[in-house]
């Protein structure tokens, strides 16, 4: 595992973990970790996400529910080479099981009491599942807009505290926001908690290891984007290991409903794009519906990583990811919509026809059945 230390993200000043914005200009922070050795990036005889725990942040607990390793497999597409990693198949079903794991690591570390964050339901689950495995207490925050419906039923059903907060997910982050410390570990997954990004690191191993070899393309569902940069840093990791020597284009997608990030990816100022306001319309793929409202800063992560890795943020509507999830369901894989439109950015122009891709499915249907049946074809 590799020692780090916390460093704002803009000026650079460290402080102590954990913390949640630099203490000298109020940016976003993030983990600076020590470089891998190439024998720490490759699988250990351990079991699912910590079969890397080489390329993550170091903990003295090990929390595990044997997220991880998910399946790749190929998806049948007009004979494009394209595959889907199913990160619906972790324990709570969603991809959020990465960082849960090594959040509630840590805060066994720190002796904490709890973990509290907003959610639009897959992360509220996620940590109440974590929680409940470590002994922790967890604390929800889901804004009524979510619709999370029966993802809270199981987040209490595991021991969580939900609280309902009249708004949007940008509400519900303010709310995790004034409760956190005092001995509550603020999980939100946004990348409030800097810890949290680097779970994803390992994604990048797996495929390579699934794939035998870098793929040209990663698509991942982004609402504020840790997933994505977390997966691009675990290729980055891989090349200075010498391990790899290609790295992919990070291609984002939101639902067009919601698409900040999309919106400030085209224009000329990231920073002044971000602080514009965000129209919010109704959209089934709520899991990445995400204003960044009073958080706007922690967007510029997500676009430099696509940005570095030359790819793209792209926006879907509404049919192109009901479509998405509807052929998913026909070839046996059954996805909550903002999974689904993955699949549907691999038909926009930033994912080339020929090229070699993989798009993550982030969460599964089984939460949400009725967000993929409603509007289907007779
Ligand atoms: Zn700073």
């Amino acid at each position: 595992m590799r020692d780090f230390r916390v460093a704002c993200a803009r000026c650079g000043h460290g402080t102590a973990y954990p913390a949640y914005r630099c203490p000298a200009c109020a940016a976003p922070l993030v983990l600076d970790l020590a470089p891998v050795p190439p024998g720490d990036c490759r699988a250990t005889s351990g079991q699912g996400l910590w079969r890397y725990a080489g390329m993550l942040p170091r903990t003295r607990h090990t929390v595990t529910l044997g997220e991880g390793s998910t399946p790749l497999l190929p998806l049948r597409r007009d004979g494009r080479d394209v595959h889907v990693k199913l990160e619906s198949l972790n324990p709570s079903l969603s991809f959020k099981d990465r960082a849960m794991a090594l959040a509630a690591s840590a805060a066994l570390d720190r002796q904490l009491d709890g973990l509290v964050l907003a959610s639009t339901g897959n992360a509220a689950v996620s940590a109440a599942t974590y929680a409940a495995a470590a002994g922790l207490r967890c604390r929800v925050f889901c804004a009524t807009g979510s619709n999370a419906g029966t993802k809270l039923q199981t987040a209490r059903a595991h021991g969580a505290e939900v609280e309902l907060v009249v708004g949007h997910y940008s509400d519900a982050y303010a709310a995790a926001t004034r409760a956190e410390g005092q001995g509550w570990l603020n999980v939100t997954t946004t990348y409030r908690n800097p810890l949290l990004t680097e779970a994803y690191r390992p994604v990048a191993a797996e495929l390579v290891e699934q794939l035998g070899g870098v793929p040209e393309v990663v698509v991942v569902p982004v609402g504020a984007g840790p997933l994505l940069r977390g997966i691009w840093l675990g290729f980055t990791d891989l090349r200075a290991a010498g391990l790899t020597t290609t790295l992919p284009r990070m291609v984002g997608v939101q639902a067009a409903a919601c698409a900040p990030l999309a919106r400030a990816w085209t224009a000329p100022d990231w920073e002044s794009a971000l602080r514009e306001p965000v129209t919010v319309a109704p959209t089934a793929a709520a899991a990445i519906a995400d204003p960044l409202r009073g958080y706007q800063d922690e967007g510029l992560l997500t676009l430099s990583a696509a940005r570095d890795s030359g790819g793209a943020i792209v926006a879907v509507d509404e049919p192109a990811i009901a479509e998405a999830g509807r052929a998913l369901a026909r070839q046996g894989l059954f996805v909550e919509p903002a999974a689904a439109a993955a699949v549907a950015a691999l038909d926009t122009p930033a994912v080339p026809v020929r090229a070699r891709a993989v798009a993550v499915l982030t969460g599964h249907g089984a939460k949400e059945p009725s967000a993929l049946t409603v509007g289907s074809e007779p």
